[in-house]
């Protein structure tokens, strides 16, 4: 070959990085170093996706000079647009597969316990790989040390449900062998996006002085039991109203029927977001409230991401696992025997959710805005 290929990140050999100039020919102009090349791969669930992105600070406290690789699934890959900390994200497809086969990676960090993510794990040349991969028998093992933890909070309901006070970034940055220190959530507005905000705002009669609240109203359909029920949001909506506080439905297009008939008992007295124009659109609507009501959901995760301050309840799943960073408060029944159960379809009459304490979300929003 007549002349090196650059060590830069930004040279792609399929067109100039600057314009009117020859990186190959003539040297590179701003050279980044490629460094240290890093593949993780988050397939979903989405909130799970976001809840990752807490692990990017200390993968770049440890690696300074590094490029990092994201895989997902194409629904999740929004969630990633525009994050400062990700230079490549790939949609898990045949072509994806394909290109991330011929990268030489240092490290793939799977955070996955299914069998496309690991199967992708184990086809991937890399020096160094973390999280779970499959044995010969294609069943999911734990690839290194750090992932032991992780592995048996699968396996053992026991560990998972009464024992562990770990957050899932907490031994997520275990299973990468990262120094945890409580990193936030990364995720970014493009400006035109933080325009739209605005926009939307000032459409929506929205001022400065309003007391914001929005309410996700739904959660995953695979586990619907994380739902409150349409008769509580009603409940909670009408005397939060009563204190003149300004009510706002978001979510995403399961959640538009839902939605549809709980704005339908307040018209015009609740802003009813719309539910049908894409995730990236719905997590602007979600950055307008001040406290934001919900389920363990993607809705939380957004929430979290956001910097909101957070009501969150819990039944089916494990409320340890959820960092608040200290802008929120979490509902669960203790003494419930069953809770948390990550149960699809509940065996009793979903007390968890009956459960849900309305007059302490009201008296903790008032807490909250008291301040
Ligand atoms: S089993 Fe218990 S925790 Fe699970 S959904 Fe039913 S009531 Fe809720």
């Amino acid at each position: 070959m007549p002349h090196e290929i650059p060590s830069c990140k930004r040279f792609s050999g399929y067109k100039p990085c600057f314009p009117d100039h020859n990186c190959w020919e003539d040297g590179c102009k701003d050279n980044i170093p490629v460094g240290t090349k890093i593949l993780i791969i988050n397939l979903d669930a989405m909130g799970d996706v976001l809840m990752t992105t807490a692990q990017l600070p200390a993968i770049k406290r440890k690696f300074s000079e590094s490029t990092i690789y994201w895989v997902t699934l194409k629904n999740a890959a929004p969630l990633l647009f525009n994050n400062p900390l990700i230079d490549h994200i790939y949609s898990f497809d045949a072509a994806s597969i394909l290109i991330l086969q011929q990268i030489k990676f240092d490290y793939v960090m799977n955070v996955d316990k299914s069998h496309q993510s690991c199967a992708l794990l184990n086809s991937l040349e890399s020096k160094n790989k973390l999280g779970f991969g499959l044995d010969p028998d294609g069943k999911i093992i734990p690839v290194n040390k750090g992932a032991y933890y992780n592995f048996r909070l699968g396996m053992d309901d026991h560990l998972k449900f009464k024992v562990n006070q770990k957050t899932g970034q907490e031994y997520l940055a275990e299973t990468f062998e990262l120094d945890y220190k409580k990193d936030k959530y990364v995720f970014e507005f493009t400006e035109e996006e933080k325009q739209f905000i605005e926009k939307y705002k000032k459409k929506a009669g929205i001022k400065k002085k309003d007391k914001i609240i929005g309410f996700n109203t739904g959660c995953s359909e695979l586990y619907p039991n994380k739902k409150m029920t349409v008769d509580q949001h009603i409940l909670l909506i009408q005397q939060l109203i009563k204190k003149k506080y300004k009510v706002v439905l978001l979510g995403g297009l399961e959640d538009t029927l839902r939605n549809k008939e709980i704005y339908s008992r307040f018209k015009g007295k609740i802003i009813n977001t719309p539910t049908i124009e894409g995730l990236r659109r719905g997590i602007c609507y979600e950055c307008i409230p001040d406290i934001i009501v919900t389920g363990d959901s993607l809705g939380m995760h957004i929430a979290i991401a956001l910097k909101k301050f957070v009501i969150v309840w819990f039944g089916v799943s494990c409320w340890t696992e959820i960092e608040l960073y200290d802008r929120g408060i979490k509902l669960f029944q203790k003494d419930l025997f069953c809770s948390p159960c990550w149960k699809k379809q509940c065996p009793f009459n979903i007390e968890c959710i009956k459960m849900i304490n309305i007059k302490r979300i009201i008296s903790e929003v008032d807490k909250h805005f008291k301040k």
